[in-house]
């Protein structure tokens, strides 16, 4: 289960909006306890993809470390990344799963014509061969779609 706090969510709709039509990414900061993680701050991260971004995102692995640092400082951890698919359904794709990492979470966002539509949370498993989807909700959010998807 995972808790997105508003502020963070917010940000996250902003910035996969304002990046359309290419996709977008960043990162999930926050605390853990037992299976209960909470999204406390949203951090945006360049999307390097040196390709056709509309289809296809990269984080920068320096940025990754650097935005891992300041979480510890805060006392949290990056607790996974979110990214967006323009036009596209927020499913995991087989790209998604083969580059990703199994101690994260994985939000993905689908945003149609600029605006969010829908999101959902995977977790690959430790072989990424398959992901799981994880339940979220977002407290205080303006709409029911916003508020608790995949539960
Ligand atoms: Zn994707």
């Amino acid at each position: 289960m995972l808790v997105i706090e508003y502020e963070p969510w917010r940000r996250m709709l902003e910035h996969t909006g304002r990046c359309y039509p290419e996709e977008a990414c960043g990162a999930m900061l926050g605390t853990r306890e037992d299976e209960l993680r909470r999204v406390r701050a949203a951090v945006e991260l360049t999307n390097v993809w040196p390709g056709s971004r509309r289809t296809r995102y990269r984080v920068d692995p320096r940025e990754l470390l650097e935005v891992e640092r300041t979480a510890r400082e805060r006392g949290w951890e990056l607790l996974g990344i979110y990214h967006s698919h323009p036009d596209e359904d927020p499913y995991f794709s087989r790209t998604d799963l083969q580059e990703a990492c199994p101690w994260y979470c994985y939000l993905v966002l689908s945003i149609r014509s600029g605006r969010f539509t829908a999101a959902r949370c995977w977790q690959p498993n430790d072989e990424l061969t398959s992901a799981a989807q994880v339940p979220f909700c977002v407290p205080g959010a303006a709409s029911e779609e916003e508020k608790c998807q995949g539960s």
